[in-house]
Parts: C-alpha cells; sequence; structure tokens
C-alpha cells in the first residue's frame, strides 16, 4: 500500500477488464470520514453482506485503473476476490491491521472461547492478473464421438460482486439451486452450450468449474490455532466482511462520543466534525483530552 494524504494505493490481485479489454488494477481508496462511519455503520444488517461491501466500497474507492466514474455497477463488476482484497485493505487503513476475534472450540465437550489475534498485513495474496473478461475450456469428449469443434469449447467468466448480490437470498434457501444458477451465469451467453449450462453432463460441469476455480482468486482467511483448554486443532475461515461490518456498527458509539466531545469543546458543527476523516477526527480528540487532562490536575 502507498499511503498518500488521505488515500491509498493499492494492487488489485485480479484487476478490471472493460468492454474494450483493457485491464485495471491500481485502485485508489480513501479513507473514510466520520460521515461515512456513521452511514456505514447505520445500514440494515440484514441486507446481503455482498450489498454492504457494494456500499462500503461506493464510499471508498476513488479510481480503478484509469476510471474516475465510480458507479455501483462497476464496484459490482470487479472480481469477489478482489471486493475481498479492497474489503481487507480498506480495514488496514480505517481502523489498522491489527483483528481481534473469538474463536469457540469446535469440541463438544469444550466449547472454550478462544481469543485470537493477528495482523492483516502479514496475510500474503496470491496475485492473478486478468488478461480478458472470457476464458475457454475444451470439454473433454467420449472416445470415438465427433463433435463439432465449436461444441467442445465453453467460455466462461469469473463470479463477480453482482452474481454474489444476486444470488445471496436463494443461497441462503437452497445453495444448490444458487449454485447451478451462479454456473449459468457464469457460461457466456450464446455459447454453444449457454441455454443448458446447468444440463451440461456431469464430467463435462466439472471441467468447467474446476477451470474457474484455477482462475479465481484465493482471498479467504483462515484461521488456525489450537485451543489451550483441551488442546484441540482449531482451523477455521474467518468471515472477514461480517466481521469488518460489526466492528463499524460497534464503532457508532464511540464516533458519537468523539463528536460530542469535540462539539461540547470546540463548538463545531456536527457536519464538520463527521466531514474529517476518522484520523484526523482522533488526534484532535487526542490533543483536546491531553488537554482537558492538564487541566483536571491544575484545579
Ligand atoms: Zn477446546
Amino acid at each position: 500500500m502507498t499511503h498518500c494524504g488521505n488515500s491509498t494505493t493499492v494492487t488489485l490481485p485480479g484487476g478490471y477488464v472493460d468492454q474494450h479489454g483493457v485491464r485495471h488494477r491500481e485502485v485508489e481508496l480513501a479513507m473514510m470520514t466520520g460521515a461515512d462511519e456513521y452511514f456505514l455503520a447505520g445500514l440494515d444488517a440484514q441486507a446481503c453482506a455482498a450489498t454492504l461491501i457494494t456500499e462500503l466500497l461506493a464510499c471508498c474507492v476513488r479510481r480503478v485503473g484509469s476510471i474516475t466514474a465510480i458507479t455501483p455497477a462497476l464496484l459490482r463488476a470487479l472480481l469477489i476476490g478482489d471486493r475481498d482484497y479492497l474489503l481487507v485493505k480498506l480495514r488496514e487503513l480505517t481502523f489498522g491491521g491489527q483483528v481481534d476475534c473469538v474463536l469457540t472450540c469446535p469440541q463438544p465437550a469444550c466449547g472454550e472461547k478462544i481469543d485470537i489475534s493477528f495482523n492483516l498485513g502479514d496475510l500474503g495474496y496470491e496475485s492473478k492478473p486478468l488478461d480478458s473478461c472470457y476464458f475457454t475450456v475444451r470439454l473433454p469428449r467420449d472416445e470415438g464421438e465427433e463433435a463439432q469443434q465449436d461444441e467442445s469449447v465453453i467460455e466462461f467468466r469469473l463470479p463477480t460482486g453482482e452474481d454474489q448480490e444476486a444470488l445471496a437470498g436463494l443461497f441462503r434457501q437452497n445453495p444448490e439451486a444458487a449454485a447451478d444458477e451462479l454456473f449459468a451465469r457464469c457460461v457466456r451467453p450464446g455459447a454453444a452450450h449457454a441455454a443448458t449450462a446447468v444440463a451440461l453432463p456431469a464430467e463435462a460441469r466439472r471441467t468447467v468449474e474446476q477451470a474457474i476455480q484455477q482462475l479465481a482468486l484465493d482471498v479467504e482467511i483462515e484461521i488456525a490455532t489450537v485451543c489451550p483448554e483441551c488442546g484441540a486443532t482449531v482451523k477455521t475461515p474467518l468471515d472477514f466482511a461480517t466481521h469488518f461490518l460489526s466492528e463499524l456498527k460497534t464503532n457508532l458509539q464511540g464516533i458519537e462520543r468523539e463528536v460530542h466531545f469535540l462539539a461540547w469543546h470546540y463548538h463545531w458543527s456536527e457536519r464538520d466534525i463527521l466531514a474529517m476523516t476518522r484520523n484526523k477526527r482522533r488526534r484532535y480528540v487526542a490533543l483536546l483530552q491531553k488537554e482537558v487532562d492538564r487541566l483536571n490536575q491544575v484545579w
């Protein structure tokens, strides 16, 4: 991450390929202002995480490569892995890299709560820059079968935030149907098999799914530790989006205290205070606290 004033530039592991085939990887992220923090903390917690991620990115993404007109549609068109990566970078920028969370030991007889701390800056991410929106995979053919060449090639794309948002409801109700639907969405319309993507023979579908998996980014954060109580190995993926969104909610009370503190002493308006970035607001809070403590000592 390169810091510059109130923004940071990061490089997407995958990247966004626009309609002209140009790849955009460099993203400028702006630090959240108090108003952003306030807005994000107030979002409907029942909404799907993918929708909340789009809102979060809409607050903070200023540029994607050479694209400065940032629309929700563009943010939805980013790969799932790239969006997850931006979320991690945004968390580092806003609250720092240190993550504290509590796990529950999976051993039924134990159930001990385990405190875990790690730094997001220590995590490595593989980089798989995209060359195009669509990729091709050749399907395996039964021996002796004389298929047309174009029938044995399938074009597909990788899942994006838009797919995630569209299918979130279905995923909750019927994960299998959602997986079918996602597969059908990712196979290029107009391709020989597109209309019947779900009806592809199992082996052919597996081939396409493996190709998708090979190209897709893996930004999952896995936590591994040993339970101090029973010694069991605890390994679990961290739902980072949910973790970050709940931090933003918890953060709300702190913001209100800080706004109140600054408004009380400086008589600044709430609007002006919330227009500051979190870091700037907290620097003022620290300065003022020092001053208040000094005066208290004098009296
Ligand atoms: Zn245990």
